[in-house]
């Protein structure tokens, strides 16, 4: 146990975003497999699906993290999004669709990412891990390789360790290139249990997932492509 802890604390350290869902929670088994001591990071948006908060807190417990912060910063001050404000969430949207969907929230990524940066300044942590995705998500701006590597350049001009220590940030996104299938194998070959994990924009009172909405679907086929059943408790089932 003693011996243990001491190779943790040498393990180069990573700040991980865990929103609870599926692709955070890969990313998280992905950063542990890579051998960083992993901090990870929720933050309560406000976001109206609250059950994924209790997915963050038992997707850290199952994978292992050093320490594990849920941090309130409630956007529903600013609305915008059917995340954040009283806006229906869209069911059975067109998989084609090209638009941006109201469930995108007003530059959430920049503010995650800011957010995460500055624990890992004061971690001295150089890697920051974030579960973007281009594939499915390719109406979010915020999910595009472009914006992370603008970020990751944002992160040495912006902090102390940048300026007086040369330090370079890293924004890794292992998910980035891969569909919601691979990313299922990834998790599932690492011994994540997607049963910890909650999806769904638009639960329940109980935390059943509507089955309906973007996330649900994306869940849903990313399942059925990948050949595994989708642990996910739905409505209609
Ligand atoms: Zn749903």
């Amino acid at each position: 146990m003693f011996e243990g802890e001491r190779i943790m604390t040498e393990a180069p350290r990573a700040v991980v975003l865990l929103s609870g869902g599926l692709d955070s929670a890969t990313c998280l088994a992905i950063a542990r497999s890579e051998g960083f001591a992993c901090y990870a990071l929720t933050i309560d948006y406000g976001q109206r699906h609250r059950v994924e908060l209790e997915a963050a807190v038992r997707v850290a417990q199952h994978l292992g993290v050093e320490r594990h912060i849920t941090l309130p910063l409630d956007l529903r001050a600013f609305g915008g999004s059917a995340l954040t404000a009283d806006i229906a969430v869209p069911k059975d949207r067109a998989p084609d669709a090209t638009d941006i969907p109201v469930t995108y929230v007003p530059a959430r990524n920049t503010m995650l990412l800011s957010l995460a940066l500055g624990w890992a300044e004061t971690l001295a942590a150089r890697a920051i891990f974030i579960g973007v995705n281009a594939v499915d998500y390719s109406g979010y701006p915020d999910c595009r390789l472009e914006f992370i590597t603008a970020f990751q350049n944002l992160a040495r001009l912006a902090t102390k360790a940048g300026v007086a220590d040369d330090a370079h940030f890293i924004i890794k996104t292992p998910l980035i290139d891969l569909s919601k299938a691979e990313i299922i194998r990834t998790g599932q070959a690492l011994g994540l249990d997607y049963g910890l994990t909650h999806s769904c924009y638009d639960p329940s009172a109980e935390g059943l997932s509507c089955g309906q909405c973007e996330s649900c679907r994306l869940r849903m086929a990313g399942f059925a492509a990948a050949g595994l059943p989708d642990p996910t408790r739905y409505v209609q089932s």
